[in-house]
């Protein structure tokens, strides 16, 4: 007998990239083999030497195919054994080795938009819908847009084993939210990238498609984000930690070294409007939703807890964000002793 295996990667398309799989049929029992693909049609190689390697990285039951089938988190390799330039998690994984005894825990809410066509699920074909206000955490036909696909998205993620904590409407309609976490920076990323996976591959069914387009309707529209939620040991015990994780995202060249990897288009949607700092002020306060950096009012009253980073776009490598977080927190809490 046999199981099917989803292979998933991201590929190489700039400036932001796409997932990509493919379907191995092995023996039961056997375990997950290393496999290849072909990089040309990916931009991940030349024609003339496109042969690039898929290793798998994570594992989890298939809830779309059932029985012993998986999906399988892969990173790309050249066949001289190197992470391919594309490959954003290779790095990650140093990092968040190098930092490992702070024990860093990132919960990541992830905005998105269904499109029908090329509207937004829910904006009449002339004209626009009624305007932001009513739609937030909404209930009732009038405001709310693809709730079955979401619902169905929440299920397979559960059956699949993701870190997923919960699901929101959001401002615009037809615009909704998952979040995943709180987990270690690889498994978060792993999980983010499958919930995606599984997002694009539950709407499909629907006939309608799903966009981390950080801007998806011009306008008086808000944008799509993806907060990144954030916390070492030491801040799950200390405010000092809070504070300092909080300053260093802030200090010399800090600000403008993550917003530039914070996903393509950024600039467009941290615009100071819609629960946004300006892209290019770095901010962070108590409960404010108009800062980039938020300090919820719960971990004040508590002094301890987590710092949310509300700059990211819907679109950022979740392996990008949680790098730079790790590593700039991490390398300023090591200095100030809050480990
Ligand atoms: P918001 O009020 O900003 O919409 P959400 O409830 O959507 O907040 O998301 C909060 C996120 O913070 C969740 O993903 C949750 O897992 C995460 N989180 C909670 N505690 C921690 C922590 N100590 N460290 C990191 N992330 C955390
Ligand atoms: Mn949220
Ligand atoms: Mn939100
Ligand atoms: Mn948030």
């Amino acid at each position: 007998m046999t199981y099917k295996a989803e292979y998933i990667w991201i590929d190489g398309t700039s400036p932001t990239a796409k997932l990509r799989s493919k379907t191995r049929i092995l023996a039961d029992g056997a375990e997950l083999p290393i496999w290849g693909f072909d990089g040309s049609s990916t931009n991940q190689a030349e024609g003339h030497a496109s042969d690039r390697v898929l290793k798998p990285v994570a594992s989890f039951p298939d809830p779309i195919r059932g029985g012993d089938d998986v999906l399988v988190m892969c990173e790309v390799f050249n066949i001289d054994g190197t992470p391919h330039e594309s490959n954003t998690r290779a790095p990650l994984r140093e990092v968040a080795e190098k930092f490992a005894a702070q024990e860093s825990l990132f919960g990541i809410e992830q905005e998105y938009t269904f499109f029908q066509g090329s509207r937004p699920l829910g904006f009449p074909e002339n004209g626009f819908p009624a305007p932001q206000g009513g739609y937030y955490c909404g209930v009732g036909a009038d405001e709310i847009f693809g709730r079955p696909v979401v619902e169905k998205h929440l299920e397979n993620c559960l059956a699949a084993g993701i870190g997923i904590s919960g699901i929101n409407a959001e401002v615009m309609p037809g615009q909704w939210e998952f979040q995943v976490g709180p987990l270690s920076p690889l498994e978060v990323s792993d999980h983010l990238w499958v919930a995606r996976w599984l997002l694009y591959r539950t709407a499909e069914d629907f006939g309608v498609s799903a966009t981390l387009d950080p801007k998806p309707a011009k306008g008086d529209w808000n944008g799509a984000g993806a907060h990144t939620n954030f916390s070492t040991r030491k801040m799950r015990e200390s405010y000092d930690a809070i504070i300092e994780a909080a300053e260093s995202l802030g200090r010399d060249d800090k600000p403008l070294e993550h917003i530039k990897n914070y996903g393509a288009g950024v600039e467009g949607r941290l615009t100071g409007a819609h629960e946004t700092a300006p892209w290019n002020e770095y901010s962070y306060g108590v409960s404010n939703r108009g800062a980039s950096v938020r300090i919820p009012w719960q971990v004040e009253v508590d002094q301890k807890g987590y710092i949310e980073d509300r700059r990211p776009n819907a679109n950022v490598d979740p392996y990008v964000v949680t790098r730079l977080i790790v590593d700039t927190c991490g390398s300023a809490l090591e200095k100030a002793g809050l480990v």
